[in-house]
């Protein structure tokens, strides 16, 4: 069994893993303020569905690392919190085993279905279906020109101006005359 290394040829795994893994030697870490480089070790079983991340010195012991948290997910009699998350996952209280597990706490806006599949600006939810009629969101260049939008009466004018337009004639030039 091989895994995947980021940079160079395959690591040979020192466990019987069943599924996909990769591994690297450095890899980095965004945790908060701290950034760290780590070897890694990352598993992607089908059974339970699921991601195992191992971290160590060096990819051997990050092998370990996630070996050990694969073998207690697997005999784990899991006990699921969301941890603050309304979307249905959920983590373990007992081991590293997480997934989409419950059914989410929002609500869809249009039908009233249990969803967070989709979620507009203004933070309303929109089931699969539904999801057709969300609006688009607001570009941030709306704001930019709402300080330096044209008068009101101008702007009348100028809609006057556009749809005279379209019946030709003198109409269109008088209105035009008088901005
Ligand atoms: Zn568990
Ligand atoms: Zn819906």
């Amino acid at each position: 069994m091989k895994a995947r290394m980021s940079f160079g040829p395959d690591y040979e795994c020192k466990y019987e893993w069943d599924c996909f893994c990769q591994a690297g030697k450095s890899g980095l870490v965004l945790a908060g303020k701290d950034t760290y480089t780590t070897a890694f070790f990352e598993a992607f079983p089908s059974k339970p569905n699921c991601f195992i991340r191992g971290e160590g010195g060096t990819v051997e012991e990050a092998e370990e690392q996630c070996w050990q948290k694969y073998q207690k997910i697997r005999t784990c009699n899991h006990e699921m919190e969301r941890r603050g998350r309304t979307d249905g996952y959920g983590y373990c209280k007992h081991c590293s085993y997480s997934a989409m597990v419950f059914e989410p706490l929002t609500k869809c806006c249009k039908c009233g279905k249990l969803t967070a599949y989709s979620k507009d600006t203004r933070g309303r939810f929109y089931c699969k279906t539904c999801r057709r009629v969300m609006p688009k969101a607001v570009t941030p260049r709306f704001y930019l020109d709402y300080k330096n939008r044209i008068p009101r009466r101008r702007k009348k004018m100028v809609k006057q101006g556009a749809s005279m337009k379209l019946y030709g004639g003198d109409r269109y030039r008088k209105v035009k005359m008088k901005i």
